[in-house]
């Protein structure tokens, strides 16, 4: 059965520089699906070309079926959003003004329907609803990483991309956040996760794949991956 995104043959160049080179994968609905590898392999490079970020030169992106546009809004309002790496939430505005921003896409829903997800959100991140009025600036860097993800959510998307939210954080922090990741999952949300933390990803999700210098490299169900050698001396510090 196709997934719920399929990229297949995805190339993206910077001017010389080939950041993905036929990139083909499947990210089933319902899963959390994770890309790992390591600086340069060109995760955030996927994550912008399927956001509409960056253009791509050949190959296609189909979500539920059809082809998705290549416009950024038009992405979001598809049910795609993105958590980007070094979370890019809005320094000067507080933690409800990023929420609300996060809703802008669904202008045409009703009052009560943002109200409830956002209610939900400060269920998964209580720490946000504590600083509901607080900048986001002034947030930690734990904080500003619930914020990124909850702004994501607030489009209330069928499909969440997070690039790298464990990046620069204390490990129990990590297995915070994670830990929500799996119960936003578990209310049927698909998530394509990107991380240089292996270990975490593997853990988290169902089937990943590796990507190297731009290509997929090895693909499979994380659990197996994480007991593969080749996997272990590359990416899990030889464990
Ligand atoms: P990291 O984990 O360090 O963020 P990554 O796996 O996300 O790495 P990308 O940021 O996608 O990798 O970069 C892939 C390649 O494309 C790298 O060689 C990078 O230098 C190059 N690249 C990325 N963005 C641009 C750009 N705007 N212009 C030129 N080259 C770029």
């Amino acid at each position: 059965m196709a997934g719920l995104l399929e990229v297949k043959e995805l190339c993206v160049s910077y001017g010389a520089i080939r950041a993905l080179d036929s990139v083909s994968l499947s990210i089933p609905a319902g899963e959390i699906v994770s890309v790992i590898g390591a600086n340069g392999a060109g995760k955030s490079t996927l994550m912008s070309a399927v956001m509409g970020q960056v253009p791509y030169q050949s190959g296609e992106i189909e979500f539920e079926g059809k082809p998705l546009p290549r416009r950024s809004f038009q992405v979001v309002k598809s049910g795609i959003s993105l958590s980007p790496e070094g979370r890019r939430i809005f320094a000067p505005l507080t933690v409800l003004e990023n929420l609300q921003i996060g809703a802008f896409p669904r202008s045409g829903d009703s009052e009560k329907a943002v109200k409830e997800d956002m209610d939900w959100v400060f269920s998964l991140f209580p720490r946000l609803e504590e600083r509901i009025g607080q900048y986001a600036g002034t947030l930690s860097g734990g904080e500003q990483q619930m914020l990124a993800v909850a702004r994501a959510l607030m489009s209330r998307p069928k499909l969440l991309l997070l690039d790298e939210p464990s990046l620069g954080l204390a490990p129990v922090i990590i297995k915070d956040i994670f830990r929500e990741l799996r119960r936003i999952n578990e209310k049927g949300l698909t998530i394509l996760l990107v991380e240089q933390n292996a270990k975490q990803a593997l853990l988290l999700s169902q089937h990943a794949f590796v990507l190297q210098t731009g290509r997929i490299v090895k693909q499979g169900v994380s659990r197996e991956l994480l007991s593969d050698p080749e996997i272990a001396a590359a990416y899990l510090g030889g464990k």
